[in-house]
Formats: C-alpha cells, sequence, structure tokens
C-alpha cells in the first residue's frame, strides 16, 4: 500500500475534514403513524 510521504497541513487537513461532518440527519415520514424517522431504521413513535 502507498503511503503518503507528509502528513497533510493543517490546514489541508481542516479543508478535508471540513467536509465530513456536512452529513444532514436525514428524515422520511413513517410509513405507518406519519411521524419523522430516519430510513431504515425503526419508527421511534411506532415501531414500525
Ligand atoms: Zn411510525
Amino acid at each position: 500500500m502507498a503511503v503518503p510521504k507528509r502528513k497533510p497541513s493543517t490546514h489541508r487537513q481542516g479543508r478535508r475534514r471540513a467536509t465530513h461532518k456536512i452529513k444532514l440527519p436525514k428524515l422520511t415520514k413513517c410509513g405507518n403513524c406519519g411521524a419523522d424517522k430516519r430510513p431504515h431504521y425503526a419508527c421511534p413513535s411506532c415501531g414500525q
């Protein structure tokens, strides 16, 4: 495996990490009760 010759500068590392946490918490409506729920997760309201 190729290994980077030098570690990324703090600026570069910060720029990269700035894109890590931008995932929005996706919510969908539960098909059973209509409550907001995460897709592929059990509904917190009705457990569907
Ligand atoms: Zn539900």
